[in-house]
């Protein structure tokens, strides 16, 4: 049977956005009911400076609780050195670092040009590979950017060449973060890389981070799936709107892509009736703005 594995992203992307401070003990039982339904990687935070993302100033908090879990490998994501070496001192196993496929995303996210952003997270991942940590190197708005509208297929493909030359063990996440690439365009782009780009046993390196704006994030899903990625970032509940960004939804739900998976005959080691315990959780979150489809399936629910 072929497998696909899912890491969840809604206790980072899911909640970072959300207006009112969630308490440390919500985003702890998120994590918890996450695992419980078979969860095994998880992008738990990020150390980023509280005054630019207050929601993300307990990371740390809950770290410690999700090293305590059995199995999980957890993320943490890291703008710069200082939320590096703040994540290897946490004992993170993977750290995520960011940047943008595009000038004016990347200019606007972290205030500099993606050949400065480029040179900082080369010298960040030398370090976490000395440091024996995992690495996913996140390239945004791959598909499509708000100032400048669809990414060229060969601009991101041109990042991607140069992410993967850093270093054969990098995970590198081809993301999708408004949620308004094409499937035609998902394939293409994997098939691209997956080509071109094998990993050191074979394996493809690439993950896929999608979004679902324009309710397209299971069929990209499915298009990178079917060039060949085999990891997906997604949100229980769909979380991930942004709430002064009117219409912006959030990742695509995991229970959506599990449904997806399951439909396909794919393994994601998900216990369904968890994973929708876990959702409804995540989606009634005060300030949520949740999405998704399955939990409003009358027969998805039955089958739990
Ligand atoms: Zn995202």
């Amino acid at each position: 049977m072929h497998s696909a594995v899912i890491s969840e992203v809604a206790p980072r992307d899911g909640l970072q956005s959300i207006g009112p401070f969630v308490p440390t003990e919500t985003k702890i039982a998120l994590v918890r009911k996450l695992h419980a339904a078979g969860l095994r990687r998880m992008e738990i935070g990020s150390f980023v400076s509280p005054k630019a993302i207050p929601q993300m100033a307990d990371t740390g908090a809950v770290l410690e609780a999700a090293l305590t879990l059995p199995g999980l490998e957890a993320t943490v994501l890291a703008p710069n050195r200082r939320g590096f070496e703040m994540a290897k001192a946490a004992g993170a196993h993977r750290v995520g670092v960011f940047m943008s496929v595009t000038e004016s995303h990347n200019k606007a996210n972290v205030n500099r040009s993606r050949m400065d952003s480029f040179v900082d997270l080369s010298g960040i991942v030398a370090d976490a590979r000395a440091a024996g940590m995992k690495l996913r190197f996140n390239l945004s708005c791959a598909f499509h950017c708000p100032f400048e509208g669809v990414v060229p297929e060969t601009e991101a493909l041109d990042w991607v060449e140069r992410v993967q030359a850093l270093d054969q063990d990098i995970e590198i996440s081809i993301c999708d973060t408004t949620g308004n690439a094409a499937p035609d365009q998902v394939r293409r782009v994997f098939a691209h890389a997956i080509r071109s780009w094998p990993g050191p046993d074979g394996q493809p390196r690439f993950a896929f981070h999608g979004h679902d704006t324009y309710g397209l994030g299971v069929a990209n899903c499915a298009a990178a799936w079917e060039a060949g990625c085999r990891v997906f970032d997604s949100a229980a509940g769909g979380l991930g709107g942004c709430p002064f960004a009117p219409g912006a939804t959030g990742n695509v739900a995991t229970e959506d892509v599990a449904w997806l998976f399951s439909r396909m005959g794919v393994a994601t080691g998900v216990d369904w009736p968890a994973l929708l315990e876990a959702a409804d959780f995540a989606a009634a979150i005060p300030g949520a703005l949740p999405g998704g489809r399955m939990r409003a399936v009358p027969a998805a629910r039955r089958a739990a």
